[in-house]
């Protein structure tokens, strides 16, 4: 039996959304079908209708911050079924042999499905993917808020565990966006004490209302040059070129600079700032399965919601100009409720 799904897609780099529909054709006995309830935007979103890094094939159905209900379940699937709330991220499969899957760091899986890559994500009524990146959401959790988690909000929270960063940690969130205001609540939820640097006078303001206990100007050096070894670790969620080094200086000894933002531009450090205070430069994407679990059950226990602009399903191209007007505040959701 097939199943129509109604979508909203581009058909060339840059164009609008237009309505689309696409056949699911059987399902398999690993996958589920989503009735797809709300989806947020990522940046990533804009950069694939871009094409922006070459890989995206039209006509493109975007979206890959999915919660919805499960509609269908294949045979095979034991621990989702008909009706249940649940997530979709930027994975919708894994190889599922490989050594990161064998170890628990699906997400570093190098045959790793994309969502929106080669196939068609959560801007529509229906999705379909592999049951073992689909994540049940917890009783208790907004829904309607949750999509950014499992994209934006894992992207932060991965390297919380992966790093093992410490309630006494003295941390730093560099911008505060999409990505940054979730790193805000979450880390100030961890038990540290968390610094938010951004170039926007508004967005100080509402930084510390967000989590911050301290804001720093991103772009004012002699601000950032007198917070000398100050952090254990810093996360960057900027996609521009920033003086690196100038960071790595409020790094204490062992301290970490870790980069969630997509910066195109190549990294110009000292390797001498490295050298001298054994500090670590890294970068992660996503999480794991189970670290979206632990993700979803910590933000239950301490209500944190990314802060979000509801727009329906339908004023799809509306919300793209207003993430395009870098004035949403914090993420875009569609609806389809
Ligand atoms: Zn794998
Ligand atoms: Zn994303």
């Amino acid at each position: 039996m097939s199943t129509t799904v109604n979508a909203y897609a581009v058909n060339e780099s840059g164009a609008k959304f237009e309505a689309f529909n696409y056949e699911l054709g059987d399902l398999g006995s690993h996958e589920v079908d989503i009735d797809v309830l709300y989806c947020g935007i990522c940046h990533s979103d804009l950069s694939m209708l871009n094409n922006e890094w070459g890989m995206t094939e039209f006509p493109f159905v975007g979206g890959h911050e999915i919660i919805g209900t499960i509609k269908a379940v294949g045979a095979d699937v034991t621990h989702l079924t008909e009706g249940m709330a649940v997530g979709l991220g930027w994975h919708s499969n894994y190889c599922g042999h490989c050594a990161s899957c064998s170890s628990g760091d699906e997400n570093l899986c190098a045959g790793a499905e994309g969502t929106i890559v080669a196939r068609h994500g959560g801007f529509a009524d229906k999705v379909r993917a592999d049951a073992e990146a689909v994540i049940p959401v917890p009783e208790g959790l907004d829904l309607q808020s949750a999509g950014p988690l499992l994209c934006g909000g894992i992207t932060v929270f991965n390297p919380m565990l992966q790093f093992d960063v410490k309630s006494t940690d003295k941390v730093g969130v560099i911008g505060i966006g999409g990505l940054g205001h979730i790193a805000l609540k979450f880390l100030n939820a961890w038990g540290c004490e968390v610094t938010a640097f951004t170039s926007s006078d508004a967005k100080r303001k509402e930084a510390l209302q967000l989590g911050a206990h301290h804001t720093l100007n991103s772009r004012d050096a002699s601000e950032i040059e007198a917070a000398a070894y100050q952090f254990d670790y810093l996360i960057s969620t900027v996609n521009v070129k920033l003086d690196w080094n100038l960071y790595l200086n409020t790094l204490k000894p062992k301290g970490r600079l870790h980069f969630v933002g997509a910066t195109l531009e190549p990294l110009d450090v000292s390797a001498m700032s490295l050298i001298m205070g054994q500090r670590s430069i890294s970068g992660s994407p996503v999480g794991s399965p189970a670290s979206i679990v632990k993700m979803f059950d910590f933000a239950n226990l301490h209500q944190i919601q990314p802060q979000i602009e509801l727009f329906p399903m339908d004023k799809i191209n509306e919300a793209f100009e207003h993430l395009e007007s870098g004035k949403a505040r914090y993420r875009i959701v569609l609806s389809n409720v």
